[in-house]
């Protein structure tokens, strides 16, 4: 079977859970301690993704750039968006002000790459009282525009659809 490789950005604010969403995806792993992310790291994964088209499914080589969107790294960020085929939006549910820099963020990202897919995960929900997570999700949709696929509610602490997005992604790029 053929492998194709395709480049996604994870995107948002410092501290929301990227680098602990890639690592939980790529390695299965998560720690409380904060790792922090010296410029740009690049992780990479195999997917296999299967439609009804294709039989055996396509692998797929996920190339996943995990990219600071604070104000100090906002002009670098762009130069690293170069190329990618999608992105995952992050917010942390329990800090407010990274959820409303989630549109920014979407802006910044399709200014670079228009024909972008976008995901949008809206992060540590293992912190929230379960019956306030459905009314941010509501409130974080985003759905006016056609490159953003979804928005999840993710843990990359329990793993909450943490697979769910990265393969959502993977399904489109196919
Ligand atoms: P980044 O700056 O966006 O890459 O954020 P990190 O992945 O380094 O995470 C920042 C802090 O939040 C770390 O202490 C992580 O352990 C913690 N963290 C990340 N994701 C989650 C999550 O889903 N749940 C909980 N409880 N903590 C998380
Ligand atoms: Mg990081």
């Amino acid at each position: 079977m053929s492998t194709i490789s395709k480049k996604i950005c994870l995107f948002g604010d410092f501290g929301v859970g990227k680098t602990s969403l890639i690592r939980k995806f790529v390695e299965c792993q998560f720690s409380d301690e904060y790792l922090s992310t010296v410029g740009v790291k690049i992780s990479r994964k195999l997917v296999n993704v299967s439609t009804k088209y294709l039989h055996d499914g396509q692998n797929l080589q996920l190339l996943i750039w995990d990219i600071e969107g604070s104000n100090k790294f906002k002009a670098v960020a762009q130069n690293y968006f170069q190329g990618s085929k999608g992105a995952v939006i992050v917010g942390d549910v329990t800090q407010p002000e990274t959820l409303n820099h989630i549109g920014e963020h979407i802006q910044t990202f399709l200014a670079v790459n228009p024909k972008s897919y976008i995901v949008v995960a809206l992060n540590k929900s293992d912190m929230i009282a379960s019956e306030y997570l459905e009314n941010i999700r509501e409130m974080y949709q985003f759905t006016n525009q056609i490159n953003i696929l979804d928005t999840y509610i993710t843990s990359a602490k329990t793993g909450n659809n943490v697979d769910e997005i990265f393969r959502t992604l993977a399904h489109r790029l196919i």
